[in-house]
């Protein structure tokens, strides 16, 4: 998406990938979250679709089946089912490493684009306060490029920070929250039968740091997945995968998937941290650099915002460039930008993370009236459609906030509270069905990274 921009501005735009061999088919090492599902919420995919039209319609025409919020999706969370009246957000869930294949097609397409794979950048080249390029390790050669504007797009594993500290520059404030995720993947093929869903969300509980979520991958398979935060990691063993399932809140996905046939090896992968730098905080910064996604700002994955941050950080790029040249003090208009995307999901994340008790993390009075306002909506979400939709286009950063503080949702909230259904947040603990003891104590020891 950074290199689709960047292409409406300059001439050329060269996109540095280290990775030397792509195949279209295969997640790649430089990302290995490719082997985890990934949605591409609403506010994605319509960023996506308009810088590349045709993209929906590609996806159809290639069969990808869309899936309708909420009607389409049966979604437990505290509790209750999610009402399914529709509220006009759709996705096209399919494979990451499909969705990137699209994407860097379309890109290699650009006027004045070029990927060149092979290369890995070791270090930014300085002038005073301006960064004039980078070196590169190219097919094990040291080289340089130069260029009016180097845009980070590393992810999560970004040496910026590093660098930029080389360099005398003060390192932005870091915000984090150790989530200690584990989420394990496997595919199955679909069981025969009529059902009134395509997926299956289970949310986790305060008390039950667990859940899972079942996505049509396409015609003939689902994909999978489980997690767990905070020592609660799934098994990533047959076994133990259907026992960890069985787990969860509502058995309903564990129903699912019991008696159909797997279609692939389970896939195992960890994420510890949240992590959020502030560059919107510094002070000194130096001009021709910007960063973009998770080099920025990296998100408990289970929310699934991390693509759509991404899509708008790029629109906003986009804009400021269409207003600017890159001059000395774009960084501050682009990270003040970027801070007003990021709020939202960090909020939200954080807000629900917050919930387990054994998160570390300060539980400021802001965060506390938001779980406790949010979780009334959650409860009024499983019978009161305007709630669920104002919720759910939240959550795909499809609308902002004020949204959920509508007048005529807060009186809900109030009224709520005030017939003292719940003074406090609703149903958060609950002890779950059909728990095997298993599972409950003898966690699998987990070590890898
Ligand atoms: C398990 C899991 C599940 C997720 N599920 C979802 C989901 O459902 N929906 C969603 O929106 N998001 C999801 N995410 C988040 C999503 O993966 C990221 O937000 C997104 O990929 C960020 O894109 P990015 O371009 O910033 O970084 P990445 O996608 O990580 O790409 C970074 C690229 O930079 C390259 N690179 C790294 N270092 C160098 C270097 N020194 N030189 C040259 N190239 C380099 C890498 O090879 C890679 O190609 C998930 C994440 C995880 C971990």
């Amino acid at each position: 998406m950074a290199a689709r921009v960047l292409a409406n501005h300059f001439e050329k735009v060269t996109l540095l990938e280290r990775d030397a061999e792509i195949d279209e088919r295969q997640p790649r090492k430089g990302v290995p979250q490719g082997r985890q599902f990934h949605a591409l919420l609403t506010s994605g995919l319509g960023i996506l679709a308009g810088y590349f039209p045709g993209f929906i319609e590609e996806l159809s025409a290639d069969g990808v089946d869309s899936l309708a919020f909420p009607e389409e999706l049966r979604w437990f969370q505290y509790g209750s089912w999610k009402n399914r009246a529709p509220c006009d957000l759709v996705i096209y869930p399919e494979a990451r490493v499909r969705l990137e294949g699209r994407l860097r097609a379309r890109v290699r397409k650009l006027r004045g684009v070029k990927i060149q794979t092979g290369s890995k950048v070791e270090a930014l080249e300085f002038d005073c306060e301006q960064v004039t390029g980078v070196r590169l390790t190219q097919d094990g050669r040291a080289e340089s490029i130069s260029a009016d504007l180097i845009v980070d797009a590393s992810g999560r594993g970004s040496q910026i920070v590093k660098w930029l500290r080389a360099a005398g520059y003060p390192a932005p404030p870091c915000e984090t929250m150790e989530v200690d995720m584990v989420s394990v993947t496997r595919i199955y093929w679909k069981t025969a039968g009529i059902r009134d869903w395509k997926a299956i969300g289970v949310h986790p509980l305060p008390a039950l740091a667990r859940g899972g979520h079942l996505f049509p991958l396409d015609a003939e398979r689902w994909i999978v997945t489980l997690f767990g935060y905070l020592g609660e990691h799934p098994p990533a063993d047959p076994e133990g995968f259907l026992l960890f399932a069985r787990t969860l809140s509502t058995p309903d996905l564990y129903e699912a998937i019991a008696s159909a046939v797997p279609a692939g090896e389970i896939v195992r992968s960890r994420y510890s941290r949240q992590t959020r730098h502030r560059f919107d905080r510094v002070e000194r910064f130096p001009a021709g650099l910007l960063l973009i996604g998770d080099a920025m700002c990296s998100f408990d994955p289970v929310f699934g915002q991390g693509m759509s941050v991404a899509c708008k950080e790029a629109r906003a790029l986009d804009q400021l460039l269409g207003l600017q040249k890159p001059n000395a003090i774009l960084w501050k208009d682009y990270f003040r930008r970027c801070r007003s995307i990021l709020n939202l999901p960090w909020m939200l994340t954080l807000c629900e993370g917050l919930r387990f008790p054994r998160m570390k993390g300060r539980r400021t009075l802001k965060i506390r009236f938001l779980q406790w306002y949010t979780g009334h909506l959650f409860s009024l979400s499983a019978t009161n459609p305007q709630v669920c939709g104002a919720f759910l286009k939240v959550l795909h950063l499809e609308a902002a906030e004020p949204v959920l503080f509508h007048p005529a949702i807060v009186m809900r909230v109030l009224l709520r509270a005030l017939r003292g259904w719940s003074a406090a947040p609703p149903p958060l603990s609950y002890e779950p069905m059909r728990r095997p003891s298993k599972y409950i104590h003898d966690l699998t020891p987990d070590t890898a990274d």
